[in-house]
């Protein structure tokens, strides 16, 4: 006997869970299958994101700052901390609890909203059928009107530096480490090198990133990257730049990485290897060959832009199709595919997404950098502010960093924004809905912002675009 549903999900990450709820509140009756195994082989809603990425890594960085700073920056606020100490065992559980909490949150969502949660592996069959494994149970069949994929995706290995879960670990690894290692190499100065990285070293490790491009942070505007790199480097994070690792040997006490740059090879003893390469979407497993989904060279599920597959009431979205890998961008992908199947017009903007790492500073972008912008020919106006300027920002003892708008010559409306400095991740949101609105450089030098708050560098970076700021020299 199958069971029939209007909407079956396989996958319970951002993506999935997110499209799953939107589906039952159409009225659809819709299930949700998700595999995901914690460490203690529980199982949990939230995918990579919150079990494995976004919560966890962002607990991290929130308790290794606190950490630091009562280090190195409550004496000039005047406060002294006698005996501060490190206690990574609660660190660690206060993580775990956060990520426990919110799955049993999406728990609480999926009852109320009445999506029948079920854990265990799904399997695409033809006709949009699914097969549904319970952890500890036989195959049924869940016979569904439209399926949408949502099986997220997965850390790239490197052949020459195997995963072996105890020196040389992936981003997950890198989040359950028991003791601060003395010496910690990351391959990749991406997001998460830079994010994990950050919460090594401010905890004490001596760390090295070792990234194989020449220019930092290559995918955000470059200005910003240099600023960016500046701070981490007075932070003493050693970022090795054209750096090709070539081999990592294993011994009993140590990992030694070797890697050529410009210079000629080098050797890097450490403690312990993260592997922060990039990841790929994973369909292990997924696909009954015949069921018709097209997956290209690169592993990604083919959709059109609406995230339909080349299967009919075949739906993907999230890491294991096109674009960026980022929670937010799943999860809107997931709301735009329920209300399509529900019948609705929708569509998603995929030019306004907003990308942040959660450094410190940290470092937020919406909208096209200003290399690019040059590259298509594009005329624009470009304004920022400098943190070192904003009350607030001093205030808080955290001035280092710009914001920087970017708007069209001829229309003044804005193309980008780009912020490295205090709360940029929060800062950034007020240029998303600008942007979402196709707000001019105007709209913004216009609208009242608060006193003192950190989104007054916006507004002085708008103003600036046209020689207006108040607080800067305009130039
Ligand atoms: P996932 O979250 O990977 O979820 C997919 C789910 O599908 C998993 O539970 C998996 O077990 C399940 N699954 C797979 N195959 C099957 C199957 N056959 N049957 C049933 N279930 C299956 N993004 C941000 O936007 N902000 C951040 O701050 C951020 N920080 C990150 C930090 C780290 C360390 C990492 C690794 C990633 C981070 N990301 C962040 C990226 C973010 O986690 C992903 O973009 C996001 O989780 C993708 O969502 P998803 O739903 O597509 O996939
Ligand atoms: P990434 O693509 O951000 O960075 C990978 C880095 O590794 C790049 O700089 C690349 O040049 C470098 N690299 C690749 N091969 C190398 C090699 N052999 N040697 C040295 N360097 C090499 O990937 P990531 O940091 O692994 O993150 C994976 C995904 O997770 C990203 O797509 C990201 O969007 C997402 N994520 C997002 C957040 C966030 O939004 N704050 C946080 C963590 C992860």
């Amino acid at each position: 006997m199958s069971k029939k549903f209007d909407v079956v999900v396989i996958g319970g990450g951002p993506a999935g869970y997110v499209a799953a709820i939107r589906a039952a509140q159409h009225g659809l009756a819709t299930a949700c299958v998700d595999a995901w195994l914690n460490r203690d082989s529980s199982p949990a809603f939230g995918g990579t994101c919150l079990n494995a990425g976004c919560i966890p890594s962002k607990a991290l960085l929130e308790s290794s700052e606190l950490y630091h700073r009562a280090q190195i920056e409550f004496a000039n606020h005047g406060i002294g901390v006698g005996g501060l100490e490190l206690n990574l065992d609660q660190m660690q559980t206060r993580k775990a609890g956060i990520a426990r909490q919110l799955s049993g949150g999406i728990e609480a969502l999926f009852k109320a909203n009445k999506v029948t949660g079920l854990f265990g592996h799904g399997y695409l069959l033809p006709d949009h059928k699914v097969q549904y494994t319970p952890h500890d149970g036989e195959p049924e069949l869940l016979d569904a009107e439209h399926v949408i994929l949502a099986t997220g995706s997965s850390p790239i290995e490197l052949p020459m530096v195997p995963f072996d879960g105890e020196r040389v670990v992936d981003s997950w690894g890198a989040l359950e480490f028991d003791s601060v290692p003395q010496r910690l190499g990351v391959i990749g100065a991406g997001v998460i090198g830079l994010e994990l990285g950050s919460v090594w070293a401010r905890l004490g490790a001596k760390v090295t990133i070792l990234e194989a491009m020449e220019q930092f942070l290559f995918m955000a505007d470059a200005q910003i990257a240099r600023e960016a790199q500046r701070q981490f480097k007075k932070q003493g994070l050693d970022i090795r730049l054209g750096a090709k690792v070539q081999a990592g040997e294993v011994g009993d006490d140590e990992v030694r990485l070797r890697y050529e740059d410009a210079q000629g090879g080098h050797e890097l003893p450490v403690d312990k290897v993260v592997v922060a390469v990039g990841r790929r979407p994973y369909t292990e497993g997924l696909l009954d060959p015949i069921a018709g989904v097209d997956v290209n060279e690169r592993g990604l599920i083919e959709v059109d832009d609406e995230c339909r597959t080349t299967a009919l009431n075949v739906w993907a979205i999230g890491d294991c199709v096109r674009g960026p890998m980022l929670a937010h961008k799943g999860s809107e992908e997931g709301v735009m595919v329920a209300d399509l199947i529900a019948g609705e017009v929708a569509e998603m903007n995929y030019d306004v997404i907003p990308s942040i790492i959660y450094t410190a500073p940290e470092i937020a972008w919406v909208g096209k950098t200003e290399e690019e912008l040059k590259a298509a020919g594009t005329a624009y106006k470009v304004g920022s502010f400098n943190f070192a300027a904003s009350g607030r920002a001093k205030a808080m003892d955290q001035d280092a960093g710009l914001v920087k708008v970017l708007a069209d010559a001829e229309s003044d409306q804005i193309l980008g924004a780009h912020i490295c400095g205090p709360m940029a991740g929060e800062l950034i949101g007020e240029v998303v809905v600008a942007m979402e609105f196709q707000a001019s450089a105007e709209d913004l030098q216009r609208t009242i912002h608060g006193h003192p708050t950190l989104t007054e560098a916006i507004h002085e970076a708008s103003l600036s675009v046209d020689g207006r700021a108040i607080h800067a020299i305009n130039r």
